[in-house]
């Protein structure tokens, strides 16, 4: 099935949703997101498959100004050695072929952002080419922010090692990497706004043309059932209180403004406006 390439404008800017994969259960981070949970949103169709269950989708949002074209997360990637994630594992996936028919073919992007350096938002940044991991995106820069690189570049573990030695540390080695700080300008018009907890050095993307502004979520949130219930527990989260807080703040900054929230790993139309709802907050498209 052919995967569909959303957009939106804000401003001049425009923003181009490029998917890699779109899938049904989230209840690994999600572990309150059951179909009888879920069923109890009513605004929650268009994040549910047919069967109720939370669908997660993993894209890279590319963003297109006069003179600039930035991509936000570099998905999961091919050919990566991703056991025990065996649904990420060793994926053949035509990407690459979709960004370029989007618009979008790899020397074009002159700046790749990653909102943290967990798995999903990393893969692309390097492909398997001859007998080694390679740079993708060779004319962009890549901006990282530094309390993330320290985080994760002093872990230890297997799969971090892994992720890193395959996916970042290349990208390095080919001084393609810029450490910024947590409220860095990427360009005019599109920043990074702090929002740690799901990771020490996690970021959002703000995006602001002529009076329009849109954010784009990173994994502060990973489901939109998570506006109608913000206290879920998100397992993923590598500081459960301060990413809680960090998602309540948000929540609370956005609800009923006109700000177009886009989601990260939300399937279906995965933007919409935030608003209060009750105690909690609904996403309307
Ligand atoms: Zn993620």
């Amino acid at each position: 099935m052919k995967k569909e390439i959303l957009r939106w404008q804000v401003g001049d800017i425009t923003i181009t949703r490029v998917q890699e994969i779109e899938a049904p259960g989230m209840r690994f981070i999600l572990p309150d997101a059951t179909v009888e949970n879920l069923g109890t949103i009513p605004w929650i169709g268009p994040y549910v498959d047919p069967a109720g269950d939370a669908l997660g989708s993993v894209h890279s949002l590319l963003i297109e100004s006069a003179d600039r074209c930035i991509m936000v997360d570099t998905c999961i990637g091919n050919d990566k050695d991703r056991l025990p994630m065996k649904a990420w594992h060793k994926l053949q996936n035509p990407f690459l072929e979709d960004l370029a028919d989007a618009g979008f073919p790899v020397e074009r992007v002159d700046t790749v952002v990653c909102t943290h350096l967990h798995v999903d938002h990393v893969g692309w940044n390097t492909r398997w080419v001859g007998d080694r991991w390679v740079p993708t995106f060779t004319n962009a820069r890549t901006l990282v922010a530094r309390p993330e690189w320290e985080h994760w570049s002093a872990e230890k573990d297997d799969l971090t090692q892994t992720i890193l030695g395959d996916s970042v540390q290349p990208i390095f080695d080919a001084g393609l990497v810029d450490l910024v700080e947590v409220d860095a300008e990427v360009a005019e018009g599109v920043r990074f706004e702090s929002t740690p907890g799901h990771t020490p050095g996690h970021v959002a993307v703000r995006i602001s043309s002529r009076g329009e502004e849109a954010i784009i979520t990173g994994d502060l949130v990973h489901h939109p059932a998570q506006f109608a219930y913000p206290g879920w527990e998100d397992k993923a989260d590598s500081d459960p209180k301060l990413a809680d807080r960090t998602r309540r703040d948000f929540m609370d900054r956005y609800a009923g403004t006109p700000t177009l929230v886009i989601g990260t790993h939300f399937a279906g139309p995965t933007a919409g406006r935030l608003v209060r709802d009750g105690d909690a907050y609904r996403l309307d498209a």
